[in-house]
């Protein structure tokens, strides 16, 4: 077969996969820079979909260009000529266009090729800014053009897209590229069934592409929008109900209810329980009684009591003869669950297990013994071990494992506890509770978490003292140190917060740039040593520091014997010192609103009054609203709704937890979507969990689950 005619057949056989190198209209160069936006097929070129739109539909006379607009141009070229300028460097081209108003200047710099496309008595669509600058007075500067004629226009006097573009690639060069393929967009499978396009009234996916990218109206773009955001809120809630599906056809133990012993537990609480973790702690109870594993999410704010919900259900499996497991994030914390758990269980007969890389402890009625770090293979014996991710790991053996309780992780999938249950001698899978260290908002439980029962601790505990918040312009520093000092002359501690441990590569230049730049921890803490508080205690904690410095420098915080810990967000989540009083963040526009309401929690947490002050660096208007924010709210609720607004999911909750990166249409705000898209979503898996039934829309989730990363 010769080459020409072997490519011949491959246009021929145009389809969604033919390789775009293999296209004519694209060529080899072309194919390399497409690489960059995932483009190496047909079908990649049509689901690169715009990001805006800018809408040429509506051409205005000439008599209405006023400087400083945008605006399209329907006129007719009158004359058109190209020059170089003074400096050789740039070549300038100027028109002049007319219609039956008016005349416009037209100024185009280095594009000297306009000449040869255009000749006078041409009808030009432009669009572009109004200018008025010497020493043309008003014109067009630069416009996008297109020649006017009678077909349909792909750049111009329409809704134009706009592309997510790479070097050498315009939105110009996509739109020519894009259009022609438009009319193999059948090819694509329309997985949605047809009977919930119907009930929900939503357009055809090819249509939805074509409109996507070339919408003939701004309605047709609307319904193109809504189903394209449906499709997305639709598979994430599909993947979310199956996963419940498969969830709830495991096995687990169940977990009687020994009430008179689990009230005799709360009983010897230092406190009464909330009414909140009253709710929730009966919401857990009921799960274990199943024969279905738990699949419960806790959330709640900073300081509302997670923890002791958390003991009770542990209480309450290791009543049962069973084990429950404790899983942080970092050593710090397992460290603290571990301690707190001590007390709490402090007049039970209850073995207490610590197991990170760093450290093995284990404690009987309040005693503890430091093991030596295991190496080997390890068996846990104990009614209630807490830990890092250590826990999980191949080596480590469980006897009858029957609840693990994660903090901040808020997923453990199908095939994490079939692991963990490999890892257990016990016949079933442990029931799993996840607690969160930022409370997430009603509609994103909905979007998300569909997959997820949910219990709210909406409430605080009695008597916590409102933390006063203030926001310290530069000069007000001194003050503030001062306050400082005096707080700490009655006894109280403070945190000091940075955002960065150390610099790196500390930029050679300026005062200001170096003011300007962010704090570090390591700087910080030699700066309030000798030249601040020389003499107060000053301690270091960051997330470089081998575990047992970490270990040292919080117990001694904890003992009181640091007055003020400079730190990091190593104490984000969870670090309990109730004689802090003063939480100071450096560098707090660098944080995101929740992460600075997650700091001021650790403060305000004994019978003292709590202050935080918030240090910015910058003094943008967008800094000043955000840390007002934060001054004015203490409901962790709300400040997190308002941080999803201003920066996504993603950054407020670490892509980890959430599992969902990039939405290209959806909201998960769009709450009557979301609803509908849930409904559906439930109502297909209660007729086939398996999704058999639908096989074009089971392989697109699977598709689906790989692009935007659910886990
Ligand atoms: P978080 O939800 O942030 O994990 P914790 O469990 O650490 O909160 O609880 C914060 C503090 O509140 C702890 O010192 C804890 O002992 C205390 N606490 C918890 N529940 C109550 C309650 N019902 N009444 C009074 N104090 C409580
Ligand atoms: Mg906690």
């Amino acid at each position: 077969m010769s080459k020409t005619k072997s490519k011949r057949t491959k246009i021929y056989r145009l389809n969604l996969e033919t390789r775009i190198e293999d296209l004519y209209s694209v060529g080899p160069a072309y194919s390399k820079r497409l690489k960059k936006l995932k483009i190496g097929k047909v079908r990649n070129l049509l689901l690169h979909f715009p990001f805006r739109y800018e809408d040429l539909s509506q051409t205005r006379p000439l008599l209405e260009a006023k400087p400083g607009t945008l605006a399209t141009f329907k006129a007719k070229l009158v004359s058109i000529a190209t020059r170089q300028a003074k400096n050789k460097r740039l070549t300038i081209t100027e028109a002049l266009v007319t219609d039956d108003t008016s005349t416009l200047k037209v100024i185009f710099f280095n594009q000297p090729y306009v000449l040869r496309l255009f000749r006078p008595g041409d009808t030009m669509i432009l669009a572009g800014e109004v200018q008025y600058k010497p020493p043309y007075g008003k014109h067009l500067l630069n416009p996008t053009y297109e020649k006017a004629s009678q077909k349909e226009t792909v750049h111009l006097g329409r809704i134009v897209p706009i592309y997510p573009e790479t070097k050498g690639v315009t939105s110009k060069w996509l739109r020519s590229r894009i259009k022609p393929f438009l009319k193999i967009a059948f090819l694509f499978n329309d997985w949605l069934p047809q009977d919930i396009k119907e009930s929900l009234d939503l357009i055809n996916f090819d249509e939805a592409i074509r409109q996507i990218h070339f919408p003939d109206l701004k309605v047709s773009l609307n319904e193109a929008m809504r189903r394209l955001s449906f499709d997305e809120l639709f598979l994430i809630a599909l993947e979310r109900e199956v996963t419940r599906a498969q969830i709830a056809s495991l096995s687990a133990i169940k977990i009687g209810f020994g009430k008179t012993k689990i009230k005799r537990f709360v009983g010897s609480l230092p406190f009464k329980l909330t009414n909140a973790q009253r709710v929730a702690t009966w919401e857990i109870i009921q799960d274990l009684g199943k024969a279905i594993p738990m699949n419960r999410l806790l959330n709640g704010d900073v300081g509302s009591g997670k923890t002791v919900v958390a003991a009770v259900a542990s209480c309450l499996v290791t009543l049962a003869g069973k084990q429950a497991a404790i899983m942080a994030p970092t050593e710090v914390l397992a460290l603290q669950h571990f301690r707190n758990f001590r007390t709490l269980f402090r007049n039970w007969p209850i073995k207490l297990e610590l197991l990170t890389n760093s450290y093995h402890i284990k404690s009987q009625r309040g005693k503890e013994r430091i093991l030596k770090n295991a190496r080997g293979s390890l068996d846990l014996k104990s009614d209630i071990t807490i830990g890092t991710h250590a826990l999980i790991q191949g080596r480590v053996t469980f006897n009858d494992l029957a609840l693990i309780i994660v903090d901040e992780q808020h997923r453990f999938g199908v095939k994490q506890r079939a692991k963990l249950k490999k890892q257990s001698k016990a016949k079933f899978v442990p029931h799993f509770l996840s607690m969160t260290a930022t409370p997430i908002p009603r509609t994103l439980c909905l979007s998300l978490y569909g997959d997820l029962d949910i219990s709210i601790l909406d409430e605080m505990p009695k008597g916590r003292k409102q933390i006063k918040t203030h926001i310290i312009p530069p000069k007000k520093r001194g003050n503030a140190y001062e306050f400082i000092r005096k707080e700490v002359k009655k006894g109280r501690q403070v945190f000091v917060i940075c955002p960065l441990i150390e610099k790196k590569d500390p930029k050679k230049g300026t005062e200001l740039l170096d003011f300007d730049s962010r704090k570090a921890a390591t700087e910080e803490y030699e700066k309030l040593k000798k030249e601040v508080f020389p003499e107060l205690e000053i301690g270091l904690l960051h997330g470089k520091m081998k575990a047992p410095d970490k270990k040292k420098a919080m117990e001694k915080f904890k003992q009181g014997k640091i007055d003020i810990l400079v730190s990091t967000s190593v104490v984000e989540v969870g670090v309990d010192v109730p004689n802090a009083t003063i939480m100071m963040i450096d560098g707090a526009e660098r944080f995101g609103l929740s992460q600075l309401h997650q700091f001021r929690g650790r403060v305000g947490r004994g019978k003292h009054h709590s202050f935080c002050f918030l240090f910015a660096n910058s003094w943008g208007e967008k800094t000043k609203e955000r840390l007002s924010a934060i001054k004015r709210s203490s409901d962790g609720f709300k400040i997190a709704e308002a941080d999803l607004k201003l920066r996504g999911p993603g950054e407020v909750f670490g892509e980890r937890q959430h599992g969902v990166t990039n939405l290209h249409f959806a909201s998960l705000f769009d709450l009557k979507l979301v609803k509908q898209a849930k409904k559906e979503a439930t109502k297909l898996v209660r007729i086939d969990p398996k999704l058999e039934k639908w096989p074009k829309l089971k392989k697109r989730m699977k598709e689906f689950e790989k692009e935007i990363h659910l886990e």
